[in-house]
């Protein structure tokens, strides 16, 4: 009625002069006898409406459907009852203002008030449900009026049970960006503020609690070889040299996604580089670091969860209703972050929770394209694998860790491999063995074999690997043949007691490497910096160590940093020979650090921290964000220019000023 909008901008005064309408408004209330509210339905959304499941400890809102018969509007109160009984909520209305029922259909969101589509600006959120045990929750209702004050024709149907919703655990996902240079390049590194979009978008979409999902910033990779070729060549070469090592390096220091940011690629594109393959690595993907978009990373990281696009592998869905829970934006019609439709983009229920699992078999596959988009239908061989299309199920299902064997190498097309870098062990899920099917055409097995002392085998690890492999390129939107002369590959396998020799075999039973589990594991000491240094962000620091192995074998480091007292180590090199290593901290923050060694004698492992923490103090504004925004503008409006190398040098130097 009048009071309706005017909450917000009342000051006191007016405040006091309008509390005697409210009692007026109550006993004219009374008087219309004429007629009921009830409720017709009530739904609890994170994500997606009539979600098969919710996660614990996400903000969650109670949609409530109230049907009224009064020929006007009313005032009720809602009360909510939810995580399993628990917690009750009662919703009042905003800043004294009852909570008002109109004629006919209300959509309510508890706690934030009445929504249709958009923003209820006049609503303030009183914070948002978060259920905090994980079950079966069949005790979630809403009651409409629960005290009574409004009369109504029926007040026996005023209490609304939802039935039955499940609430599962989140699983952590911990995800690292590593931006990488090349000789010639100037250093440089990614903007927080791009990745902070990235990150709040992914939560924003993917069935996640907000505290299960953490983005960390690497300190940038420098490599000593330039990138070569093009198109699938480039590819290749990048897979090998660059995202093979870094993907090691993460899976052993416990991320489950890394998202190695490459200067090469055209303007918010990027690529799942590892999956699509046999045998896929699933952690990398790789990204230009100009992303206009926020749901890039959301995007390709999709892929490595195994969403695909609608016009190809995926589910021909292509909108759905975005329930921004945290922004308070209901029911607003959007394309998939899967698709190449325009802004704004949302995460589909077909990929959220609803499509089954589906398992490819070996053959030829037809898709459609999208003719909206001008992306042509294509044919495509896939062999067979398991993909799960529901994102929901991938991030509530909590694998155990056990005590493994990171085994890695590469293949080669010419029936040999290298071994190149140590093997670790590592506490880590193990990877699951393929299953061998006869008859695939373009592929081999290979066996990992773990053997006793008496070279007897106590474990078998098969795996499948191609030369061939499909090629998603992430501009074009097109699925397409590609072949390499290298297989990089890793994996982790549960370690067997009284493993002495792990061996690699082809299918014919021959040995194309192996390698011997020595008795003792290296010792290794941090030197420097070990402890109550201080530097200067931009100083080069050496790190040293010493380590030693009683077998005489030859030792390889790992290195990585901590800035939260241990909790998260951010890996810094791979597998070097040196016992020294140059750290450049021009891109990092103040803050206090630890350093990690861990040596490897093949497959053992030692390792030391530095004996206490040595500070980075702040010493200078490293980024101008005003500049870097102008110029990103300046990018989105004019795309052409970023042909031009010297706006993107431009661009990664400024931010070192
Ligand atoms: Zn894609």
């Amino acid at each position: 009625m009048k009071k309706k909008g005017l909450s917000c901008i009342i000051i006191g005064i007016l405040l006091i002069t309008i509390l005697p309408i409210e009692n007026e408004q109550a006993t004219s209330a009374s008087e219309l006898l004429s007629g009921d509210i009830y409720i017709e339905s009530i739904q609890p959304i994170q994500i997606i409406e009539d979600a098969d499941t919710i996660v614990k400890n996400r903000v969650t809102v109670v949609r409530v459907i109230v049907q009224s018969t009064f020929t006007e509007e009313v005032n009720a109160q809602i009360k909510i009852t939810y995580d399993f009984g628990t917690k009750t909520y009662i919703e009042k209305g905003v800043y004294g203002s009852p909570l008002v029922i109109a004629p006919g259909t209300n959509t309510i969101y508890v706690p934030g008030g009445p929504a249709i589509p958009g923003k209820p600006s006049t609503w303030n959120p009183y914070g948002f449900f978060k259920w905090t045990h994980t079950g079966f929750d069949t005790l979630l209702k809403a009651e409409l009026d629960p005290d009574n004050f409004l009369e109504e024709t029926d007040e026996t149907n005023n209490e609304k049970l939802f039935g039955s919703i499940r609430v599962a655990n989140s699983r952590l996902v911990k995800v690292l960006y590593v931006p990488v240079a090349f000789p010639g390049d100037a250093d440089w590194s990614v903007s927080s503020s791009t990745m902070n979009r990235q990150e709040e978008f992914m939560l924003s979409t993917y069935p996640l609690a907000e505290s299960k999902l953490n983005f960390h910033g690497g300190p940038l990779w420098r490599f000593s070889v330039s990138p070569s070729g093009s198109g699938t060549t480039l590819n290749n070469w990048l897979f090998e040299v660059v995202v093979y090592p870094i993907a090691c390096t993460t899976r052993m220091m416990g991320f489950d996604r890394v998202v190695i940011v490459y200067q090469g690629y055209g303007r918010g594109s990027g690529r799942a580089i590892g999956i699509l393959r046999y045998p896929e690595i699933r952690e990398p993907v790789v990204v230009s670091p100009y992303m206009p978009k926020d749901n890039l990373v959301a995007h390709e990281l999709g892929h490595t969860y195994y969403l695909w696009h609608p016009h190809d592998l995926g589910p021909a869905v292509y909108t759905d209703e975005c329930y921004n829970v945290e922004e308070q934006e209901y029911g607003e019609t959007m394309n998939t972050f899967m698709s190449y439709r325009d802004d704004p983009l949302w995460i589909d229920k077909g990929r959220y929770d609803h499509n089954p699992y589906k398992r490819l078999t070996p053959g030829t596959y037809y898709y459609a394209g999208d003719p909206e988009l001008g992306i042509d239908p294509i044919t495509t061989y896939f062999s067979g694998s398991t993909y799960s299309w529901n994102l929901m199920d991938q991030m509530t299902e909590i694998p155990p860790t056990y005590a493994c064997i990171m085994v890695h190498g590469t293949l080669g097309n010419d029936g040999t491999i290298t071994l190149n870098h140590s093997w670790y062990r590592i506490e880590a899920v193990p990877d699951v063995p393929e299953q061998i099917l006869k008859g695939s055409q373009n592929e081999e097995y290979y066996f990992i074999m773990f053997l006793n002392e008496n070279q007897q085998i106590i474990s078998t690890f098969p795996f499948k690997a191609s030369f061939n492999y499909v090629y998603h390129e992430d501009l074009t939107g097109k699925l397409e043949d590609a072949v390499t002369k290298t297989v990089p590959f890793i994996f982790n396998i549960p370690e067997v007691e009284g493993t002495r020799l792990i061996q690699i075999q082809n299918s014919d039973g021959q040995v194309l490497a192996e390698r011997e589990v020595t008795y003792n594991s290296p010792n290794v000491q941090v030197i420097y910096p070990n402890g109550g240094e201080e530097f200067k962000i931009g100083d080069k620091i050496k790190i040293e160590w010493n380590a030693q192995d009683q077998d005489q074998d030859i030792l390889r480091y790992t290195l990585a940093f901590s800035n939260d007292n241990g909790l998260t180590w951010i890996p810094m090199a791979f597998d070097i020979k040196e016992t020294s290593f140059e750290w450049n901290t021009f891109d990092f923050s103040e803050g206090k650090y630890l350093i990690k060694v861990i040596a490897s004698d093949g497959v053992n492992v030692g390792e030391d921290i530095s004996d206490a923490d040595f500070t980075l103090p702040k010493t200078k504004e490293k980024n101008h964000p005003s500049l870097i925004r102008v110029l990103n503008r300046l990018l989105d409006q004019y795309p052409f220019l970023e042909h031009f190398p010297l706006i993107e040098r431009l661009l990664s130097l400024i931010r070192f000023i």
